[in-house]
């Protein structure tokens, strides 16, 4: 079959381009911008920089607070088509305690056996530079029908407050689908095509006990909020049971993470009167709040029944942090068979469709803005993020960019000749 025109071209653009996308997502990998503390100016400005020198001009940097800029940087078609809005974050963890076990520095950009090793390499700054390139190489195609929005944010890692919540609550972004770039991988690159992604529920059991002199234990009445504590977690593990309808996407169901932080007594010779656990719940597309805090309620008025003596209190995060809602879009979606589409072109397969197991922005752009958005796909694996020695392959790199050109093409580009 002979390939529209384009379509090579495009291709054939970012071939072109292949040592600088890779020096570029070193670039973004050797400019920290860690969250907490969180402070994207600096990245923001090479991205910027970037962009400019590509020819895309149309650059705006905005945020609720000077030092967490997100940058958006519009392609603007000739009205007869569609927004799509590219979505990468900036920011990334911190190197924290995983120093010591990194075998390169996390901030000098490294390529080893076909590897760019280095913080953010796979969560997210390979697909940001992905998606810059892109951008550039449609905008070399001359005017697009629909427009194609970069929208380049800060904050993911702590939440998105400054992000993506901003941009979707009091800035107002507006496009007619999104992409996330988040790496999509657990087990190897471009392993799936995610079409939701998983929420997640906090919440702290707090158990009350006797708190009194430690020596009298044994001789007056007493409660061991630290003990019961720890039963009252290990009982959790063997059998509490969430209620929920499986998805054909994610078939491991929902993780429930208990104890993901401990606390309880007071010193010694004190006898803990209080003790605390914290757990996290992974839940999928389809899930509500009021059904888990149903589970959960009942689950610890029976163990309160079965023993008269545990005393507990059910306290979720404040909000918006207590729950974070899974997300989904239909598989039937432009975008997800243009990605599918692009995918085949450059991969030679489509990647199968899943819900990814983490958390991403696409609840604020989704829920908040109403925009359709496909939480991740691009370059790299979730699974080396946030941890030591992280990495991505540098031609996934590339084969990203081509894939997000091409999508972006089938989905906004001028019509090819001949095509209707
Ligand atoms: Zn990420």
């Amino acid at each position: 079959m002979q390939l529209p025109t384009r379509t090579q071209q495009l291709t054939d653009i970012v071939e072109g381009w292949r040592e600088d996308i890779i020096e570029f997502a070193g670039s973004l990998i050797s400019t920290p911008s860690e969250t907490p503390p969180g402070d994207e100016r600096k990245v923001a400005a090479v991205i910027d920089a970037k962009l400019h020198e590509l020819g895309l001009h149309n650059v705006t940097c905005v945020g609720a607070v000077p030092e967490r800029p997100n940058v958006l940087c519009t392609l603007t078609g000739s009205g007869d088509g569609p927004t799509l809005l590219y979505c990468g974050h900036t920011d990334t963890k911190p190197v924290g305690t995983a120093r010591g076990l990194w075998k390169t520095d996390p901030f000098t950009p490294t390529l080893l056996d076909g590897k760019l090793y280095g913080l953010g390499a796979a969560d997210m700054k390979a697909a940001v530079a992905a998606f810059v390139y892109a951008a550039a190489a449609l905008n070399q195609l001359g005017r697009t029908r629909g427009n194609l929005l970069l929208v380049l944010v800060a904050d993911e890692e702590g939440g998105g407050r400054y992000g993506a919540h901003f941009l979707a609550s009091e800035y107002g972004i507006k496009a007619d689908m999104a992409l996330i770039g988040e790496p999509p991988g657990i087990d190897r690159e471009w392993e799936y095509l995610h079409i939701g992604c998983r929420g997640v529920c906090c919440f702290t059991i707090g158990v009350h006990g006797t708190q009194m002199h430690s020596s009298l234990s044994d001789r007056l009445p007493s409660v061991n909020a630290s003990l019961k504590a720890a039963e009252l977690m290990l009982r959790m593990s063997r059998e509490f049971k969430v209620h929920f309808i499986p998805h054909p996407l994610y078939p491991k169901g929902v993780t429930v993470n208990l104890g993901v932080k401990l606390e309880g007594g007071v010193f010694f010779g004190v006898y803990p009167g209080y003790a605390e656990f914290s757990t996290d719940i992974r839940t999928v597309p389809g899930m509500r709040r009021e059904d888990l805090v149903r589970d959960l309620e009942q689950f610890l008025a029976e163990c309160s029944a079965r023993d008269p003596s545990l005393k507990t209190e059910l306290r979720f995060r404040p909000s918006p942090a207590d729950w974070i809602a899974p997300t989904e879009v239909s598989p039937d979606l432009p975008i997800v068979k243009a990605l599918s589409d692009a995918s085949d072109h450059v991969l030679g397969f489509r990647p199968p469709l899943s819900i990814y197991p983490a958390g991403t922005d696409s609840p604020k752009f989704q829920l908040g803005a109403g925009i359709p958005t496909v939480p991740s796909f691009g370059a790299g694996l979730i699974s080396v993020a946030h941890a030591a020695n992280e990495w991505v392959g540098a031609e996934s790199i590339i084969q990203a960019c081509k894939i997000y050109a091409l999508a972006a093409h089938q989905l906004i580009g001028a019509r090819d000749n001949g095509q209707v």
